[in-house]
């Protein structure tokens, strides 16, 4: 087990020389690739260590994401070896933060945030809500794992969102469909209120992204403890699909 971790330690320094040396040319055409790229492994080095993730607070986590999200929207992805990541997580992980999105094709939480192999744990359901088992997901990425952020995502255009609104019933679709159907009355809109008008869709997405915050909080006592620590902090964002902005609501 020593030989290998050393071996191990042996191939991230080399890994990381190499990186130094990818960063400082990336630097010369690229001056927004600078080192504090390196936070959320955006580098050629391999995974969030713990000793990174763990040195970080809960807003420098978001301030990372939003790096991130600023890197995919202008098309400069820090550069990235997907085989060292996964060399370098396959012993442990420790990601910094739990994104709960939806299953949306079009909201890859990795992507969007411009992170690799071993940074993010990502729970995905249809229209992003929270029930038992994303709970429990949750609180293993922060409690057990040691993971700075719970950021809820929801996007606009939802799909899920308009199902809800249109009252579609289909299979096990109707009981998820009804998690949702809570925002629809605690959304104030001024104009059409129908899954045909965009502005409204999105504005009851903002509400349900809203309501998972508080669903987090009131039905994990585990999350919303650490979070009043300081710990962690719970959050949410909206994605959106047309430009690639992220929002976050805090
Ligand atoms: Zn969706």
């Amino acid at each position: 087990m020593r030989g290998a971790s050393r071996e191990s330690a042996g191939s991230l320094a080399v890994d990381r020389r190499q990186f130094l040396g990818a960063a400082l040319g990336a630097c010369a055409i690229s001056p927004s690739l600078g080192f504090l790229s390196i936070q959320l492994a955006a580098s050629m080095s391999g995974s969030l260590t713990k000793e990174q993730r763990d040195s970080m607070t809960p807003s420098q986590v978001i301030d990372e994401l939003k790096k991130g999200n600023e890197r995919f929207r202008a098309g400069k992805m820090a550069p990235r070896d997907y085989l060292a990541e996964k060399r370098s997580s396959a012993a442990g992980q420790y990601p910094a933060a739990v994104i709960l999105g939806c299953v949306d094709s079009r909201v890859p939480a990795e992507i969007i945030f411009d992170c690799g192999i071993g940074d993010l744990f990502s729970g995905r359901v249809a229209g992003n809500v929270v029930n038992d088992d994303m709970l429990g997901s949750m609180e293993f990425a922060c409690a057990v794992s040691g993971a700075k952020l719970v950021l809820v995502l929801g996007h606009t255009a939802c799909g899920a969102i308009k199902g809800a609104i249109d009252d579609v019933e289909l299979g096990n679709l109707t009981g998820l469909l009804a998690r949702i159907k809570p925002a629809i009355p605690k959304t104030e809109f001024e104009g059409e209120k129908s899954s045909k008008n965009p502005a409204y869709v999105d504005a009851v997405a903002r509400t349900n992204v809203k309501l998972a915050i508080e669903n987090t909080r009131r039905r994990s006592p585990v999350l919303e403890d650490l979070e009043k620590k300081g710990s962690i902090q719970i959050t949410g964002a909206m994605y959106n699909l047309a430009n690639g902005v992220v929002d976050f609501v805090s």
